[in-house]
């Protein structure tokens, strides 16, 4: 069911592609696992899936220990600065640094473990107040600051779009983002390589890629609807 459901989700990607000409290649999918048993993840990654994403940092540590070793970690959620330390050296993309404060403890902790680490600063373009996230107009700001740091390389932009009856309703957020991506690539920053935008989740996937996104995040259209349980 799972291999059957990247299978859906990786035609409707080249479908998109097609549609506003870009190359399939260029947008690659991560499968959003929170929630999910390591064994759904492994039927994930037998079927071809190296980049998985995860928005806990003991969860993505646990997961780290017990999976192959070639896969791509993204960490997709609201890091606090004291948990940075347990996966500077795990991940392979931080999507949501949303501060300076966060930033410097990151490239704290990579000058310590001796590694670089490259993350994307997460905009919240819709200025919803439940969401974390940079605002539009500080965003240029903060990854010129970021960009003195040691250790961290920037390589793009992250949003979450709201949640929306219809997937269109999001496109302007996605090509707002891609707008300070651009207008980032214009000021030539040193440390700066805007290469990535991350955006689009199961329900609007398709309109980000035909906005430019060069990662998705799929969780549900993967994994089926998750489970919280309350304690
Ligand atoms: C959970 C999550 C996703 C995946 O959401 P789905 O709607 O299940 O595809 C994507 N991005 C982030 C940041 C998430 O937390």
């Amino acid at each position: 069911m799972i291999q059957d459901n990247i299978r859906h989700v990786e035609e409707k990607m080249r479908a998109a592609c097609e549609s506003c000409g870009r190359n399939a290649r260029d947008v690659r999918l991560i499968a959003v696992s929170k929630t999910k048993p390591v064994e759904m993840l492994m039927e994930a990654y037998d079927y071809g899936c190296r980049d998985f994403g995860e928005n806990k940092v003991q969860e993505l540590v646990d997961k780290y220990e017990q999976m192959p070793k070639d896969i791509r970690w993204h960490m997709i959620g609201h890091l606090q600065r004291n948990k940075v330390k347990y996966i500077v050296d795990k991940v392979y993309l931080i999507h949501s640094v949303d501060s300076l404060r966060l930033a410097e403890e990151i490239s704290k902790e990579a000058v310590k473990k001796n590694v670089t680490v490259s993350i994307l600063v997460e905009v919240n373009v819709a200025e919803e107040e439940s969401k974390f996230g940079t605002t539009s107009e500080e965003a240029v700001l903060l990854v010129e600051e970021i960009a003195k740091l040691p250790n961290i390389i920037i390589k793009g932009l992250m949003t979450i779009a709201p949640y929306v009856e219809a997937a269109e309703e999001n496109r302007l957020y996605f090509a707002k983002l891609k707008q300070i991506y651009v207008d980032i690539i214009h000021k030539n920053i040193d440390n700066v390589s805007m290469e990535e935008l991350s955006m689009g989740m199961t329900d609007d996937y398709e309109v980000a890629i035909t906005e430019g996104a060069t990662y998705i995040r799929v969780g549900t259209g993967i994994f089926g609807e998750r489970q919280y349980h309350t304690v």
